[in-house]
């Protein structure tokens, strides 16, 4: 899971830098190696305050800061985007680092509450455009991953079936209508294709 943040000023000179992020630290830790990454650009364009002394350098309280000899400012480029995306959705150029901390976190309930791997979150994810609060009420409707969607509408039909106790051998069994019911099923609810089959998500 890692984001890849590129230096638009270096971008724009021709030069590729820019630093990967693990995209499961917190939005602040990704904030601060991305501003660390903008300060060491070959391509600065701004003076930015000292992380070393937060420009208290050459003060009687600080004494002398080396990084930025007492200046209270390093160069530093100014902008970035993210270019690249390494097992994580695609959030776009300019995602909030915030949701990019959300999606994370919400990857790994989804892999932990419901068992979804990260290529089908992906999909997943697609469907609803990488809206966090679309995905994860999505998620709380989650009605499993299917071979088919019929799969998932059949076993549906059999489950119901069991629990209006209609015995094995009635006639209403034998003639219910499995492709009918399975049409209902699709118009009702969200089906998404997904790599390991079809993702299925309750009504609401
Ligand atoms: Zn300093």
């Amino acid at each position: 899971m890692q984001i890849y943040a590129a230096c638009l000023a270096s971008y724009n000179s021709g030069i590729l830098y820019g630093k990967w992020i693990d995209a499961s630290a917190d939005a602040d830790e990704m904030r601060d190696q991305i501003a660390t990454m903008l300060r060491d650009s070959p391509c600065p364009n701004v003076t930015v305050t000292c992380p070393d002394c937060e420009g208290e350098g050459g003060t009687e309280e600080f004494g002398r800061c080396d990084t930025c000899k007492n200046a209270g400012t390093v160069p530093s480029a100014e902008e970035y985007a993210i270019h690249d995306y390494d097992d994580f959705p695609d959030m776009g150029e300019y995602p909030s680092l915030d949701d990019v901390a959300a999606m994370a976190e919400l990857i790994e309930t989804a892999e932990n509450d419901h068992g979804i791997n990260a290529d089908d979150l992906k999909a997943i994810s697609a469907n609803w455009h990488g809206k966090i609060d679309d995905i994860s009420n999505a998620l709380d409707n989650f009605a499993g991953i299917y071979d088919t969607l019929r799969d998932y509408a059949d076993e549906l039909a059999d489950e119901r079936m069991n629990q209006e106790e209609i015995p094995a051998n009635s006639i209403a069994r034998t003639y219910f209508d499995y492709e009918s019911h399975a049409r209902d099923i699709e118009i009702e609810y969200t089906v998404v294709d997904c790599p390991s089959g079809v993702a299925v998500f309750y009504p609401h």
